[in-house]
C-alpha cells in the first residue's frame, strides 16, 4: 500500500498540468522567496472542534469561532480557483475537526478532480459514522491525532476505515509531543502496530498566544534528558517495529548559519474570510496580517506582511519573529 500510494502521488505530477507543478516544487525546494504559487495549501474549512485539548493552539475550538465561520461551497470554489492555488499538489484541512463539516467529502472530490491529494487531520471520533464516505479512487491521507483517553473510539473508527476495500486512503498517526507526555511514545507505537498503521509523526506543538498556560512545549537541545529519551525511542522502534516509519521531535537548532522555515516555504493557510496565515501558529491578524486572497491578487508576493515574514528567513535567528525563534519547523541551510 505504501509504495503504490507514493506512486499515485508521483502520477499527480505527470502532464497535463504536471510540469508546472514540478517547476513550482523545484522553486519551493530552492527556498525562492518570491514564489507565487503554493506547493501545499492549508484550507481552514472549519474552526471548531468537538474536543478541547489543553495543547490546542486555538483553545476555543470546541465553540464555533465567531471570526471564522465554516468555509461554504462558494468560498471553497473561489479559494481553489485562486492564483496561489494553481500548482498545489496537496491540501490539508484544518484548523479544527474537519469531519464536523458536512461538505468535507464534496471538497475532497473537487480537489481529486484536479489531481490534488487531501490530508484530513482528525481526532477520529466521527470516523465510525463517516468512514464509508472516504470512498475515493484517488489517494488521500487521513492523519489521526492519537489521544490515549479516547483510544477505543479511535481504534474502532480506524479499523472500519482501513477495512474498507473501496478506497485508496492512507492512514497515519500524529502524536503531539509536549514536555508533559513525552513518555507516551512507546504506547503510541503499540497502538499503531495493533492497527497496522505504518506511519507516525511525533510532532512538537508550537506555543501560540492561545495555548493554555499549563502546557509546556518540548524545546530542547542535544544534551538533555528529552534528547536521550528520543534517541532511546528510535532504537526501540527499530528493533521492535522495524516496518514503522516515524518522524521524531528534533532539537531546536542553535547554529549561527542561515535559517529557513519548511512550512513557510510551502504555502499559506487560508481562512473563510480569505485572510492568510503563514502557518498554524501565526494567526492572520498578527503583526498587521499577511494579506487576503479576496483582496490581494496574490498575498504570497503582493502583501508586505507576507513578504516581510518570508524575508526575515535566510539570515540569522536574531532577525526572526518571536514565535519563529523557538519553532521546531525552523531549519538551517
Ligand atoms: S482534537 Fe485537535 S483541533 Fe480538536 S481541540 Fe484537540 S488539538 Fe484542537
Ligand atoms: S518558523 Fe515561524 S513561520 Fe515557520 S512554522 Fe514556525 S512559527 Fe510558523
Amino acid at each position: 500500500m505504501r509504495y503504490s500510494f507514493y506512486l499515485e502521488i508521483l502520477k499527480s505530477f505527470l502532464p497535463p498540468g504536471g510540469l508546472p507543478k514540478v517547476a513550482n516544487a523545484i522553486l519551493h525546494r530552492l527556498k525562492w522567496p518570491e514564489h507565487r504559487y503554493s506547493l501545499i495549501c492549508g484550507l481552514n474549512i472549519i474552526h471548531r472542534c468537538n474536543l478541547s485539548c489543553s495543547f490546542c493552539a486555538y483553545g476555543g475550538f470546541h465553540k464555533q469561532s465567531p471570526s471564522y465561520p465554516d468555509i461554504d461551497l462558494d468560498t471553497f470554489t473561489t479559494i481553489i480557483n485562486h492564483e496561489i492555488f494553481k500548482y498545489s499538489f496537496y491540501a490539508t484541512f484544518g484548523l479544527g475537526e474537519p469531519l464536523l463539516h458536512d461538505n468535507l467529502f464534496q471538497y475532497i472530490a473537487m480537489l481529486n478532480k484536479r489531481k490534488i491529494i487531501s490530508c484530513t487531520s482528525t481526532n477520529a471520533t466521527l470516523l465510525e459514522d463517516r468512514h464509508k464516505e472516504f470512498s475515493f479512487p484517488f489517494p488521500n491521507i487521513v492523519r489521526v491525532s492519537y489521544y490515549k483517553s479516547i483510544q477505543d473510539k479511535q481504534s474502532n473508527g480506524i479499523r472500519l476505515l482501513m477495512g474498507s476495500k473501496t478506497n485508496a486512503t492512507f492512514v497515519a498517526l500524529t502524536k503531539l509531543i509536549s514536555k508533559d507526555n513525552i513518555e507516551e511514545m512507546a504506547e503510541t507505537m503499540l497502538f499503531s502496530a495493533s492497527l497496522g498503521i505504518k506511519r507516525i509523526w511525533f510532532q512538537q506543538f508550537i506555543q501560540t498566544r492561545n495555548t493554555k498556560v499549563n502546557t509546556y512545549p518540548l524545546i530542547y537541545d542535544n544534551d538533555t534528558e528529552a534528547a536521550r529519551h528520543i534517541a532511546d525511542m528510535k532504537k526501540y522502534q527499530k528493533s521492535k517495529y522495524p516496518d514503522l516509519l516515524c518522524a521524531y521531535p528534533h532539537p531546536i537548532p542553535t547554529s549561527p548559519a542561515k535559517c529557513f522555515c519548511n512550512v513557510l516555504s510551502r504555502g499559506p493557510y487560508i481562512n473563510s474570510d480569505g485572510s492568510v496565515q503563514p502557518c498554524c501558529a501565526i494567526e492572520a491578524d498578527v503583526l498587521g496580517g499577511f494579506g487576503n486572497i479576496f483582496k490581494n491578487q496574490n498575498p504570497l508576493v503582493d502583501d508586505d506582511g507576507y513578504m516581510r515574514l518570508k524575508r526575515s528567513f535566510g539570515g540569522s535567528k536574531e532577525k526572526l519573529f518571536t514565535t519563529c525563534k523557538d519553532c521546531f519547523f525552523l531549519n538551517y541551510m
